[in-house]
This record gives structure tokens, sequence and C-alpha cells, in this order.
């Protein structure tokens, strides 16, 4: 019923605000520009429908009067629509006109802003834009009016020169050096600092630093925004320095299990392309033996899982807690066991290292001659935990949990993985599932595996290994990966 004109921040996606992302969350239709972020639009349910009104390759721009117009349909159709707009919605964006045509027309509507590049950009870069005695006031203004064209009621540079302060020019790549000789000629010192920060907020962001003299004769880009003044000077850098940061990594996991690497990652600074490899199904029964296995639970003395998804699988199966009861449980991994956890289920064991053989060493002996022990896993898996219990004199049922069958990526993310920087491998699974989705011809430059394992299927296939874990875990894989490019 209602259009909300949402800011979406200059990039980064966690510049979003709450509400934004409230909003999104139970969207109907979602209307996005160019340099909106591919995340973002991901808050949307998935079934919402999502338009682009901005420039792409072979596609001309919606005219403003057409993308009022559609505002006004859908939301006259009783839609919740959400006009997503980069920075904030009433900064350089058209959103007055939007919010103007929709008043007009009688629909309802909310403007929730955004953290508009302006501010957020420079803070990005290490560059406050006030600062206390020398920087007192900031003014942002569009670069994409022609500076020489004087009095025509557009900006006035030479009021703007002498303000003093820091300006921010936003649009301004196109016209920088009539911008910066109109600043000098009104006054303003050719060695003021500038800062032009192109891709603010985001992993490709860069930041030229020059002067009012020399800043035309630099090599700037689209989308940058323009920092002029003694501020520029500072260099309080955090965003550009993170150990990652320019790093593109491809992260290969199961499409439900990406995001949490993919978080620790983008901690680091680094780019992150989920190639999903692997996806999780129902077992080929259906999940029958798990079932039946579970309502028997009280004659297991220990279930054993080896995976998260193996522990979800589980969880789903009992009625409630109350069916564990009385049985000990041991996770492969604290992905496992905070897989359990959420279920409200606390593992019992958990070996030092997540591998079946750490398992088998701190195991322990059956109590009674026919004691049993129920292991659910992946339905292709390896021999040894089984046939390891056994060697010690347990009982072992084995049951399908879950299993994987292959994903299929769109060609543009392959593009990305092929031209990365790194590799992650969290099992041989996602190896052998690499290659078979994308080929041996797109493994990046480094290789980085969670563990032995996974580490000798890999060499198996041919690959050369860079990096392996030393604790394998996902916080042990990225540490290793810092180190690497850290070292290297
Ligand atoms: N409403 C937006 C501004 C839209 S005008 C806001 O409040 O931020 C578009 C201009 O914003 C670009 O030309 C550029 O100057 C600036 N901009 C937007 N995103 C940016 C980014 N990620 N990095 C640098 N500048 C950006």
């Amino acid at each position: 019923m209602t259009v909300y004109l949402v800011g979406a921040g200059p990039g980064d996606p966690g510049l979003l605000t709450l509400r934004g992302a409230e909003v999104l969350g139970r969207a109907d239709v979602v209307v996005y520009d160019r340099l909106s972020v591919r995340s973002l639009l991901a808050l949307a349910p998935p079934g919402a429908e999502r338009i682009s009104v901005g420039k792409a390759p072979g596609h001309a721009e919606m005219a403003q009067e057409d993308i009022n117009a559609l505002l006004v349909e859908r939301g006259k159709a009783g839609a919740t629509v959400v006009r997503l707009k980069g920075g904030d919605p009433f900064v350089f964006a058209r959103g007055g006109e939007e919010a103007a045509a929709l008043a007009e027309a009688g629909v309802a509507f909310e403007v929730v802003p955004g953290i508009t590049s302006a501010v957020a950009v420079p803070a990005y870069a290490g560059i406050p834009v006030t600062l206390r005695h020398s920087s007192t006031s900031f003014t942002v203004v569009t670069g994409h009016e022609d500076p020489r064209v004087g009095d025509d009621g557009s900006v006035d540079w030479d009021a703007l020169a002498r303000v003093g302060g820091t300006i921010v020019v936003l649009m301004g790549v196109a016209r920088i050096r009539d911008i910066a000789a109109r600043l000098v000629a009104a006054g303003r010192a050719p060695d003021t600092p500038v800062a032009a920060v192109t891709w603010g907020t985001r992993p490709q962001q860069r930041t030229v630093r020059a002067t009012l003299a020399t800043i035309a004769d630099r090599p700037l880009a689209p989308p940058a925004t323009i920092v002029i003044g003694e501020v520029a000077r500072l260099d309080l850098a955090w965003f550009e320095q993170r150990p990652l940061f320019g790093r593109r990594v491809v992260v290969t996991r199961a499409r439900a299990q990406a995001s949490e690497l993919t978080e620790r990652f983008e901690a680091t600074g680094a780019e992150v392309v989920e190639l999903p490899t692997i996806e999780i199904a129902e077992p080929v029964d259906g999940g029958a033996a798990l079932a039946s296995a579970v309502a028997s639970l009280r004659d297991y003395e220990w279930v054993v899982l080896t995976s998260a998804n193996g522990a979800r699988r589980f969880l789903a199966a009992l009625r409630d807690g109350r069916d564990a009861a009385g049985v000990h449980i041991a996770a492969i991994g604290p992905g496992t066991a905070n897989a359990l956890r959420e279920g409200n289920l606390v593992a019992d064991l958990v070996p030092p290292e997540f591998v079946a053989e750490s398992l088998l060493e701190v195991f322990p002996s059956p109590s009674a001659s026919d004691a049993k022990v129920l292991l659910a896993r992946a339905e292709v898996a390896r021999d040894v935990l089984p046939e390891g219990l056994r060697a010690r004199g347990w009982h072992v049922d084995v049951v399908d949990a879950y299993r994987t069958v292959a994903a299929a990526p769109d060609s543009d993310v392959l593009d990305a993985v092929a031209g990365a920087d790194v590799i992650t491998f969290t099992s041989s699974s996602t190896v052998e599932r690499f290659l078979e989705v994308a080929g041996a011809r797109r493994v990046p430059r480094v290789v980085a595996c969670i563990g032995p394992v996974t580490a000798g299927t890999a060499r198996e296939h041919g690959l050369r290994v860079d990096v392996e874990a030393a604790v394998h875990s996902l916080d042990g894989l990225v540490d290793a990966v810092v180190d690497h490019f850290r070292d290297g």
C-alpha cells in the first residue's frame, strides 16, 4: 500500500538502515538503480518483482517521469513498493520529485533516509569532513553543472570558494578540471589538498590524493566523491588497510552455508565471490532411515554428527529435545556443535581437531558388548569413522541424513571466479564439485584448504595447494589466508 523511498547508502551493505532492511524484507516490488548492491536486493523476498531503472549496457536509462509513473502505478495497485536509491534519497537523487509525484497522485509514501556518500565515502577513506578549528563547515555540491557558466542560478563557485571549510563534490569527475580552476581563480590556494574516492565503501575503493593544481591530471573514474580542503590532507586509513582489502576470494560451499564464511572474509576487507557448488538435498530414501533410527534413539548410546547439515537433519527428525534424552551426542567441528545448539542440544563431545581421526582418538569405549552408535551423515562419506568405531567394539548404524548435488552457477559468477586471487575449499566434495561446475582452468592463482583431507583431495585432482589451515575451522581458514597474503 505504501511506496518507500529508501536510502541504500553508498555501497557497503552494512550501511543500510534497520528501517530500510525491514521494509525491503516485505517488499512486493523493488525499483532500483544501476549502482545498487546485489546483496541488498537479496534482502527482498525471493518472489518480489525487481525492476532496474538504471543504465545497463545496451539499455537506455528510464526517464524520471517514467520512474515516477511506475511508482504511482504500483503504489495505486496496492503493492508494497521499495524505491531503493544510492546514499540518501533526498541528496542529489531526485527523491524529491518522486515524493512529489506520489503526493500528487494520492499514493501513500514514506521516506527512509540513507547514509549519504558525501559523508560516508570520505569516512571510509579516513577523512573526517569537519575538524575542530580548521574545517568548520562542509558544503555538498553537485559537479554536474558546468562551472564555467556563471550567474544562472546554479552553483556559485566563487561564493563557495569564499565560504572556506570543506567542499564535497558529487558527480564531479567529468568536470573536475573546470571546478578546480574555478576555485583557484576565486582565491583557493592551488596547493589545497584534494582527495577523490572512487567506489567508496566497496571492496574496489580507491583514493587518489592530489591538490587543486594537480587533480585534473590524475586518472579518475566515476562514481567518485571528491573532497576539497584541509581535511583532505588527512589519511586516517582503516578500510583500505584491512588485511585482505583489494583481494577477491572465492567461497565454495553449499548455498545455505556460504554466508558464515563470506561474512568472515568480508570483515577482513576481501571482496567475496560466492560460488555455490553444492546444494543440500534429501537423501535418496527421503530421510526414512534417519526417521526410523531417531524413533528408536534410546537403543543407542551415542549419536555422532559430522556436519552442520547432518545436525540440522537430525534435529528436524526429532519431535523435540526429549527424544534425545539419555543419548550422548558427539559433534565434529564447531559448526556442527553450533547447529545443534540452535536446536537447544549441547554436544557432549567435540574432538580437538575437526576430523574423524580426532574423534576416534577421544571417543570412549563401549560400556557393553552390544552398545550402539548412530552415525548420521552425508550419503557419500569416508569410511574412517564407522570402521574405526567398529574396531573399538561399537555396533555402528550409518544412516544417510542428506545428500549433496551439484549447483549450476551463472557465467558471470564463473568469470569472477576465474579472476579471483584465492579460492577456498572447505571439504573434499567442494573441491570435486568445483572442478565439475567450473573446471580446472578457472582455478584462481592461490588455493586454500580447510585441512589435510581437503588438501589431499585437491592434490589428487592436480591442484597445487598453497594454503592449508592449521586450525580446521572457518576462522582457521580465514586466518591462514590472511597470513598467506601478509607474508606473500
Ligand atoms: N543520493 C546519493 C548521491 C547520488 S549522486 C548519496 O546521497 O550519496 C551520485 C554521486 O554520488 C556519484 O556521482 C558520486 O559522486 C557519489 N557516489 C555515490 N556512491 C559512491 C561511492 N560508492 N563512492 C564514491 N562516490 C559515490
